[in-house]
């Protein structure tokens, strides 16, 4: 793998960059409820702004369409400049005169900030007017945005045509981590969640490169319903039956795949019960990995070099439905602490393992959920082109 870094930009006293970050945060009422993210950023501006570049900082926040005030970049302009302990220049505007006077008066070692790039349409088309524009403000673009880099949109993709590119450090890190993970031959893959879509290609790699794949939550109901077993009201996908085919020879289950042995399954009352994959009533709803199955996938863990984790085992924001997503977030983390390699990513995954108060134990936390598993499944990756290659 080539990376593209920093280093090879050159001098970067006097010039501009068009820093791409990952700044899209949780909020709720306009205040941050959580700001890894943009600790997780302060690496590289940091670097830019020692080196005496000029810096632009540029982020999405969540999916707006069109401008709304809930939306806007201002509180995470205010919170980067205090993690900094540096002025940042909040700039209400993305391509306007605002912006582009703004970035004139840079001077070296300076930070000004862009207002949601998603606030223009542009951004979500790829737009390469709005991407020559944003081009324009900078002399080089720096993308330290690795969760972004599975979408195709402006300050991702097409701005790569108008300036030199480099990846941020965080971005090559991220990059260099999961290349490892997905060509590592003996590891123990635990996959879980609800959308088997967004999940087959990457059980599709992994079945190819890991020792075992140990299946839980709703992705596993998948196999279970294949198999002709009974899930009553447990959460599946209808169109799921071609991708779980691929890994049965006719009615036998690949041996690679580890499937839950017992479940936890909310019972019409209401009520939680461990049982067997063959005793799920009509009316249960499957919702955690039972105690049997924490045993079997632990002692896997417990055995394994290398541990890649995506996807709850369960449905584990209710309290009673909890149980398996610790027990195997606690096991990965202890494990972690120690020679074995941990890799955790996902949205859900990340905010479950938090939950354990376990997750520094973890070697690599990836908060790039969609990207990780659309790195790791081989899909295109617009936002590496030119900067990271094979
Ligand atoms: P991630 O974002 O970590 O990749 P997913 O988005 O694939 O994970 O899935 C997370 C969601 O899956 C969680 O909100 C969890 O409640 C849900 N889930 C897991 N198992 C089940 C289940 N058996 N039934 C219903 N929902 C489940
Ligand atoms: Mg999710």
């Amino acid at each position: 793998m080539t990376i593209k870094t920093l280093k090879q930009a050159g001098r970067l006293r006097g010039r501009t960059v068009f820093l791409r970050t990952d700044f899209n945060v949780p909020m709720k009422g306009g205040k941050i409820i959580e700001d890894y993210r943009i600790r997780a950023g302060l690496v590289t501006i940091e670097r830019l702004i020692d080196a005496g570049a000029r810096v632009i900082v540029a982020s999405h926040l969540g999916e707006p369409a069109g401008k709304d005030k809930e939306h806007s970049l201002r509180p995470v302009a205010a919170r980067l400049a205090k993690l900094l302990d540096r002025p940042v220049k909040f700039v209400p505007d993305i391509i306007g005169p605002a912006a582009v006077l703004a970035a004139l008066a840079l001077k070296d070692g300076e930070i000004m900030m862009l207002e949601n790039l998603r606030f223009d349409e542009g951004e979500y088309d790829n737009n390469s007017v709005f991407a020559s524009k944003l081009a324009a403000l900078a002399d080089i673009y720096v993308n330290d945005a690795f969760a972004v880099c599975h979408r195709e949109q402006a300050s991702i993709a097409a701005i790569k045509k108008f300036l030199p590119s480099y990846a941020g450090l965080s971005l090559a890190l991220e990059a260099r981590v999961l290349d490892k993970m997905k060509y590592s031959k003996r590891s123990v893959v635990i996959m879980g969640g609800a959308k088997i879509s967004t999940k087959a290609p990457l059980l599709a790699h992994f079945h190819a490169t890991a020792l075992h794949l140990l299946l839980g939550g709703a992705l596993a109901n998948n196999f279970f319903k294949f198999q002709g077993k009974e899930i009553g009201r447990s959460l599946f996908d209808q169109e799921s039956a071609a991708a779980v085919k691929k890994f049965f020879r006719g009615r036998k289950l690949s041996p690679k795949i580890i499937l839950p042995i017992d479940l936890v399954v909310k019972t019409k009352r209401g009520e939680a019960r461990a049982v067997s994959p063959d005793g799920v009533g009509k009316n249960d709803t499957i919702l955690d990995i039972g105690p049997k199955t924490i045993a079997l996938y632990d002692s896997y863990i417990r055995r394994a070099r290398t541990i890649i984790w995506n996807g709850p085992m369960g449905k584990f924001e209710e309290k009673p439905y909890r149980h398996g997503t610790l027990f195997i977030a606690r096991s990965i983390a202890s494990r972690s602490s120690g020679r074995t390699y941990g890799v955790v990513g996902g949205g859900e995954t990340v905010e479950a393992l938090r939950l354990t108060k376990m997750a520094e134990y973890v070697d690599w936390v990836s908060a790039a959920g969609g990207a990780m598993l659309a790195y790791l499944g081989g899909a295109p990756m617009p936002g590496l082109a030119k900067i990271v290659t094979k």
